[in-house]
């Protein structure tokens, strides 16, 4: 068993968990984080993308909205690169309600939230696929966000200060004695080895698996109540501004382009395991209904992706334990000391990926307090390594860039615009990665194809650079595809079903894929997936019955992104 020593365990490596460990080290503290997957494949790498203006929430949740006003300033400014600055709208659709708006604005004022009527007109003039009957229009500041690049650039940060970042280490007990407790038990998922860990702080951060950390600790779950939603990606940016529905919070009421695509989202239900996340067909035509409202035509964009992600809600006695949608997005810090009598241990829940920074603050304030020392924090004053001040992200800067240097490197992801250099580079600093820890990053396979064309290149080139053999390349290939089947088998329709029947022919016809010498089980290799994606496909990946398939009805598929 491996030992070690620290001050603080940051159980939880989404947003939220590396904005303490980020924290905590820059207070001083040593800081070790621990997460069962890699960093932001919880709820952190399957959000909506919304860089919150805080204008979703001031008539329903004030104190979320101002929170959201104030963070997304603070964000936008420590973590430009991961931000695209495109702004929101609210509009009023001719089936909603005018008098909305006034409330709206008045909310707004209220909360700090910056809003400001536009004539219909504007608002059309700026996205020229809304629905040319809206009523009235508010311009807000939301942007977009890259959870993932949020994640990886507060963790350089934390780096920098000392902070230890463990991926792929499952908390499998938290220690406590007399009251006080004194470390964790994990498992390196890599090498099967347990890691003992002596601290004096244990701060939960598991998001919707808050829960069970405590039951970890023999202590009553904590009320984390996971709240399911299901987001669609489009294939193009139909909107370029965050266009939101001007009604209260709803399913499917807000557009966010991000990338390269357009995501609609999203709904809301109380799910009793994180683990196990249905994206139910009726939800998807749900998504696409709620997509006309706002753009006529949407059903008849192509849908390339689905996801579910599972929000970490505070129990909130306004309404019935069941009524996630309308439950409070504030965030609180749970102390153990108070509630169950173990000092040393918090928990924190609720919140947004856009107020990631101030939870952090908040639980770690709360730490020195129960400890009787004080640090200012300074997140809000640094700048996280790989970013630019005011250098935002642009969609059009791969472009930029591959026009710069055209014949340099060939383009091995057409939708992504991703070259060899960039995969060959990431390969060599990961060579242990898996093809989704390469997504996440290069964003391969994420485009129209969804790997079709992109991912067989991708195991070619690991191959030739020599960091895998040709069966585990293979295998890595099988598994990537079996994870992106999950998210498009319930959106496939129309175009995508002509684009899967291709990728089938180019992996079967041409590849043979399922013939391939490859390892018999890759989803136990060390470099695994997250275990929420251990979710079986609904249907094999395709292999000759792709269009009776698709025609026929099927189990509920669950999440993938
Ligand atoms: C459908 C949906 C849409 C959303 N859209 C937006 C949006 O547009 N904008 C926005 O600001 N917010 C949005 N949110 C909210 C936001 O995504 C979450 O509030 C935020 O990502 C939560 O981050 P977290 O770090 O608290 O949790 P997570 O990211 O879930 O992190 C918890 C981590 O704990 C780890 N863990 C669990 N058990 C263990 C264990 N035993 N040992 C070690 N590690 C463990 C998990 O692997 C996971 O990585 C959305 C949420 C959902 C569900």
């Amino acid at each position: 068993m491996k030992k070690l020593v620290t001050d603080v365990v940051v159980i939880g490596g989404g947003t939220t968990g590396i904005g303490v460990l980020r924290d905590c080290a820059m207070r001083g503290y040593r800081t070790i984080l621990l997460d069962r997957a890699d960093l932001a494949q919880g709820t952190s790498g399957r959000f909506h993308g919304l860089l919150h203006s805080g204008g979703r929430y001031v008539v329903s949740d004030p104190e979320s909205a101002r929170e959201c006003a104030a963070e997304n300033a603070i964000i936008s400014r420590i973590q430009p690169d991961a931000v695209e600055r495109t702004g929101g709208l609210f509009v009023v659709t001719p089936q909603d309600d005018p008098a909305f708006g006034d409330k709206f604005l008045a909310g707004a004022a209220l909360a700090g939230v910056a809003a400001e009527e536009i004539s219909p007109a504007a608002a059309l003039a700026r996205e020229p696929r809304l629905n040319p009957g809206i009523k009235r229009a508010f311009a807000v500041q939301d942007g977009t966000v890259d959870g993932w690049q949020i994640a990886w650039s507060a963790a350089a940060s934390a780096r920098q200060y000392g902070g230890q970042a463990l991926p792929y280490h499952k908390v499998t007990q938290v220690h406590h004695s007399g009251g006080q407790v004194n470390g964790v038990t994990a498992t390196d998922l890599k090498t099967g080895e347990e890691v003992s860990i002596d601290c004096s702080f244990v701060l939960n951060c598991a998001g919707p698996w808050a829960g069970q950390i405590t039951h970890l600790a023999g202590l009553p779950p904590v009320a984390v109540i996971p709240g399911r939603g299901i987001m669609v990606a489009m294939n193009h940016r139909l909107v370029n501004t965050v266009v939101n529905r001007c009604i209260p919070p709803a399913d499917g009421d807000i557009i966010v382009p991000l990338h390269t695509v357009c995501i609609i989202g999203t709904t809301d239900n109380k799910v009793d395991d994180p683990d196990h996340l249905q994206i139910p067909r009726s939800e998807v035509q749900q998504m696409f209904d709620a997509g006309e409202a706002l753009i006529p035509g949407f059903r008849q964009a192509r849908a390339l992706h689905a996801w579910a992600g599972a929000r970490p809600l505070i129990k909130d006695d306004r309404v019935a334990a069941s009524d996630t949608r309308h439950m409070s997005r504030g965030m609180a810090v749970i102390d153990h000391s108070t509630r169950d009598g173990v000092t040393g241990l918090l928990t924190i829940g609720g919140g947004k990926l856009t107020t990631y920074r101030l939870m952090a603050e908040n639980i770690v304030d709360a730490m020195e307090e129960q400890m009787g020392s004080s640090h200012p924090c300074r997140t809000a004053d640094e700048i996280c390594p790989g970013n630019e001040p005011g250098h935002n992200y642009l969609v059009t800067h791969r472009l930029r860039e591959r026009e710069a240097d055209r014949s340099k490197s060939p383009i091995i992801c057409e939708c992504e615009l991703m070259n060899r250099d960039m995969l060959v580079d990431l390969l060599k600093q990961h060579p242990h990665a898996n093809f989704d820890d390469l997504r996440r990053q290069l964003r391969v396979g994420m485009g129209p194809c969804q790997g079709g064309f992109c991912s067989s290149r991708v195991a070619g080139i690991a191959c030739q650079e020599g960091v895998a053999d040709a069966p585990r390349a293979t295998g890595l290939l099988k598994l990537f595809l079996e994870h992106r089947w999950i998210g498009l088998w319930p959106i496939l329709h129309d175009a995508q079903v002509r684009q899967a029947a291709l990728d089938e022919w180019i992996l079967h016809g041409t590849l043979d894929i399922d013939h391939v010498p490859s390892p018999a089980k890759v989803e136990h290799d060390p470099v695994e997936d997250l275990p929420i994606v251990s979710a079986d496909p609904p249907q094999a990946a395709p292999g000759g019955q792709l269009a009776k398939a698709a025609a026929t009805s099927a189990p509920e598929p669950k999440e993938q992104r």
